[in-house]
This record gives C-alpha cells, structure tokens and sequence, in this order.
C-alpha cells in the first residue's frame, strides 16, 4: 500500500497529512468526507477545498486511489461482476446483486428485513460480494479462485475501493439505500486479518454501512475466528462447513490439515454471538462427494447446539473443477434432514451463473482465455 492512498486512509492518517500539508484540522474531515462519502475520484473533484490546498495536496503527491472498473459483465438475472483494477496490473472482481442474494432473507436480520426501498430501481436491497485478497492460497478443491493461486493481499483502500467505485457505478448511497455487504469474493480475508478489519471499520465509520448488513466468510482460520470475537466493530460470521468428517473435509480442503472440525466446531461454540445473531455455515453440496443424506445428519450431529443456520450451496460448475452439480432434488433431501433435526437450513440460488459471477467462479475472464457463454435460462 502507498501512503499517499487517501482511500483506506483513518481518522489519524488523515489528521497526520493534514497537519503536515500545513493545512487546519478541519480539512481532516472534508478529505474524509469527499473519499468515502462524496466518492470523489479524484483530489481535484473535493470542491469543498480551496484550490490552493488542492494544489498542494496534489503536488506532494497524494491521489485518492479510487480502483478501476475495467470490466462490467451483466446476468440475465440482474448480478453484474465488475472485473476491478489496481495500478500494479492486478485486479479482482466485485459482484452487484439487486435484491440480494437470497442468503439473508427471512433470517430476522438487518440484511434481511423486508423494505419500501428502491423500488423504482427495482431493488428494496442489494448486496455487493467483496473481494479481499488477489488469488488465494486455501487451495479449495471446488473453487475456481484456487486455480489462480495466491497473489497477493488487498490494501485496506483496495478493499474499501471496490465498495466505493460500484456504489458510484451504481449511484446509490447508503445508508439510505440498502446495502449489504459479504466478504466472499476472491481471496480469505482471514489471511488478509488487519487490512480487512481496517476495511471493515472504514465502511462502518465512514462509508456508513452497518455492520449488522455485513458478512464474512472463511474457511476456517480458526485463529482468526477468535480474534473477530474480541473486535467492538465487526461483521457476522460465516464459515465454510462443507464436509461432516475430517477425511473428507482434508480432502475438499486441504487448510482442515491444520485446522481440522473440532478445532473449528469449537471456535464456532465459543463465539460470542450478540443479540439476534447467528453463525453461518455454508456446505458447498457435491454430487456422490459430500451430499448422502448421511451427510445431512452428520452435519445436524455436529451443530448441535450451536446458535446457528446452514445455506446450502449447490456447486456452481466451472473449468478445471472436477465435481458435479447434485439434482435438485438432492438438494431439497438434504435441506430437509436438517430442518427435521432443528437446524435451519436454507438454499442459496446461484446469482450470476451465466458470467461466472457465482460463488467460487470468480476468476479473471482474461485467465479463463475468453469470455464466458452465456447460458439458457
Ligand atoms: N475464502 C472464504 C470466502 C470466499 S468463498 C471462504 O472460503 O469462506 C465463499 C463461499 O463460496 C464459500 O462458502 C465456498 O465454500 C463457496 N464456494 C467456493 N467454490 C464454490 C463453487 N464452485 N460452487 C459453490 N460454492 C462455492
């Protein structure tokens, strides 16, 4: 990260430039203001400077660091992946869900309430899936961000930006429009801890979505589980389950070496969950793999107990992933052992399958070497 980034920079950082472009305390905010709430993109467009500050700012260097939208594919069902871009040629891609993305429905919370909204737009609430690292080095089996390997890690700016630059591509603007945010696009943000918590808090703070609308997920970097515990600002938790024994859970997800279920049950027991909240545990169902209705009542066996719900998540099918997508009625078969044994159990409809923009295919088009087809239907 460079440091003359205003995007993913704090109430301090922005303090410190202030001071030492030798400008009064009170620009502080109007920079704050003008990055995360205005979106400007650039340091000429903060017309709420004198010109003279401006120019300085301008000539020491300092840019706000707003990512590029390099690429935008549009769904048939309305979700559109922004193909995003950063100044070292990196890029990573942020996906756009009119009306959700059916996980948060019905589950007594913020992200879920029903809503007067946006109706006009055609959207009461969207949900915009995150990216936190570029590449990723869990290695899930099922996953086509896994093919690309680890790159490297997001800035705080980098992430805070994807947010910025599809809420000014969109033109809304919470907190009066409804946004959702999940931490579920490319990359573990529990490898990417500090920056991905400092983004967390910007968006809270400043670009004033509410942490009860905001989701991460991860595989299960235990560690980290109770870290966010202990954080003041912080957003529900989510883990992918995926498989009810250690050997296979191993086997989809070589990470289970090192943190294996129990571990990861136990963490998920001790989180301490605040008023209304509940885990998420997401389970990827593959055909013959992990989806025998003996799966199902392994899983209820294992979250016994736990305050939480389960979204089942059909595979999104994708080069090089070498599984298959179980029928719907597999699907229905297993949702139902859950419920019947008290777990609520809830199925994820694919958003964006027809782009690649489903979970697990977000992978650069460009590395794919050509466009995805679209599908029927
Ligand atoms: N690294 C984090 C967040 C990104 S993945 C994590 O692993 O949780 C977000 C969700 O998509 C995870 O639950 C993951 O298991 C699921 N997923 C990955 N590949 C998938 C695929 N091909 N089809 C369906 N879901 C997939």
């Amino acid at each position: 990260m460079s440091d003359n980034l205003l995007l993913g920079m704090d109430r301090a950082e922005f303090a410190s430039l202030v001071e030492n472009a030798g400008g009064p305390a009170y620009r502080a905010r109007q920079l704050m203001d003008a990055v995360y709430r205005a979106r400007v993109e650039s340091v000429e467009q903060i017309s709420t400077l004198p010109q003279q500050f401006r120019m300085s700012l301008q000539s020491a260097g300092v840019m706000v660091g707003l990512p590029q939208i390099e690429k935008k594919f549009v769904s048939q069902d309305g979700t559109i992946r922004y193909l995003i871009g950063f100044p070292d040629g990196q890029s990573v891609e942020t996906v756009w869900m009119p009306q959700g993305d059916g996980g948060e429905a019905g589950d007594g919370s913020a992200a879920g309430d029903a809503a007067a909204g946006n109706a006009a737009r055609g959207w009461d609430r969207a949900t915009i899936c995150v990216s936190s690292q570029v590449g990723c080095a869990v290695d899930c089996q099922f996953c086509l961000t896994a093919l690309l390997g680890a790159k490297r890690n997001l800035s705080a700016g980098e992430i805070v930006g994807q947010v910025c630059a599809v809420l000014r591509d969109q033109n809304v603007a919470p907190p009066q429009d409804r946004i959702n945010l999940v931490f579920m696009g490319m990359g573990e943000p529990f490898l990417n801890y500090d920056n991905f918590m400092k983004a967390v808090r910007l968006l809270v703070e400043e670009v004033r979505i509410a942490e009860s609308r905001m989701t991460v997920s991860t595989a299960g970097i235990v560690p980290r589980i109770y870290d966010l515990g202990r954080e003041p600002i912080r957003p529900k938790l989510a883990i992918s389950l995926n498989a009810t024994n250690d050997e296979l859970r191993t086997r989809l997800m070589p990470l289970n070496r090192k943190w294996n279920l129990e571990m990861l049950l136990a963490a998920a027991k001790a989180y301490p969950l605040r008023n209304r909240e509940y885990v998420t545990f997401e389970y990827v169902l593959l055909g013959g793999v992990n989806d025998e209705p003996e799966n199902a009542r392994e899983a209820a066996e294992l979250l016994r107990g736990l305050r939480c719900k389960v979204n089942l998540i059909a595979l999104n099918p994708g080069p090089g992933i070498d599984f298959t997508t179980p029928a719907e009625e597999r699907v229905a078969a297993f949702q139902k052992i859950l419920r019947e044994a008290g777990v609520p159990a809830f199925v994820r409809r694919p958003r964006g399958r027809d782009i690649y923009a489903a979970c697990g295919q977000l992978k650069r088009t460009v590395e794919i070497g050509a466009a995805p087809e679209p599908q029927p239907r």
